[in-house]
């Protein structure tokens, strides 16, 4: 293991929650969704075997409270096979310097996140003009700063599977990052949909405060290839989901999913892009 592993230089708390902040909820027997104030992981695997994995982990400075949530969940000590990101934005690798500084597991991101992950390049800075509501106006403090992995991140497997899990396969879903992947698992349609949609429109405070439940595009202030995030959706909408577990807001399942992605599809200029923002004007940067 690398110990020389660290955050990026902006790396800090971000002072925004919601109702489901701490709430866990079992959305099939091996699917766990538990939510670090505004942003979900997802632990798969059922709770009586030894072999699970994280997907993506939380917002910064919320390693301990991932820690409780997994040893609540699997047992006192326990700790996952590997961590497996569906991409490397501040809110989804919040907690994970400490995680794996404390467990020693791999993690595995496609290889058009690794420079993000490896010290090597920034994001893009997020849009605090883009449409949108109060987070959206929060986001030039939203760290973008590289966290450098070292050699304990890895990219996953060219073939589609993924480590430690054995009936899902990643599909990559760019867009809203150029790394950014979605797992999906064909037996029973559940989809693990990262940022490529979200089921609550996240730049609004008082929508990701309560929760409401609204299909919507990715997040837009840090969403910089609209055109791609489009194809992304559509892509999933084609595996014709039966749940999805998203990055952000409460999981969908049914014919409301159906009919949310049907509709974030067929409206998706109207739905999920901004009216106006700088990766909007003059046709992505
Ligand atoms: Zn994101
Ligand atoms: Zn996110």
């Amino acid at each position: 293991m690398d110990s020389n592993i660290s955050y990026g230089d902006d790396y800090k708390f971000i002072p925004a929650t919601s109702i489901a902040s701490g709430i866990g909820i079992e959305v099939l027997p091996d699917i766990y969704c538990h939510t670090v104030q505004i942003v979900n992981i997802c632990l798969v695997g059922k709770p009586d075997s030894n072999e699970f994995v994280l997907v993506d982990a939380g917002m910064p400075h919320s390693a301990n409270d991932i820690i409780s949530a997994v040893e609540k969940r699997f047992g006192t000590g326990s700790k996952p096979s590997a961590i497996i990101l569906t991409h490397g934005h501040f809110d989804h690798v919040g907690g994970i310097i400490e995680l794996v500084n404390k467990w020693e597991v791999p993690v595995y991101a496609h290889s058009l996140e690794l420079p993000f992950l490896t010290g090597k390049e920034s994001y893009p800075k997020p849009d605090p003009t883009v449409e949108g509501g109060m987070v959206a106006k929060m986001s030039p403090m939203f760290p973008i700063d590289p966290i450098n992995l070292g050699n304990n991140i890895k990219e996953l497997p060219s073939d589609g599977t993924i480590p430690h899990m054995p009936d899902f396969r990643w599909i990559h879903t760019p867009g809203h990052s150029p790394g950014h992947v979605s797992f999906y698992r064909e037996k029973d349609g559940l989809l693990i949909a990262g940022d490529a949609f979200v089921t609550v429109k996240q730049e609004y405070l008082y929508k990701v405060l309560t929760q409401e439940q609204e299909i919507s595009g990715p997040p837009r202030y840090l969403t910089t290839d609209w055109v791609a995030a489009r194809e992304s959706v559509e892509k999933l909408a084609e595996l014709n989901p039966k749940i999805a577990v998203t990055g952000h807001g409460l999981p969908m399942s049914g014919d409301l999913l159906t009919s949310n992605l049907r509709l974030l599809v067929t409206d998706f200029e109207k739905i999920a892009m901004p009216d106006y923002g700088k990766y909007i004007d003059g046709h992505n940067q």
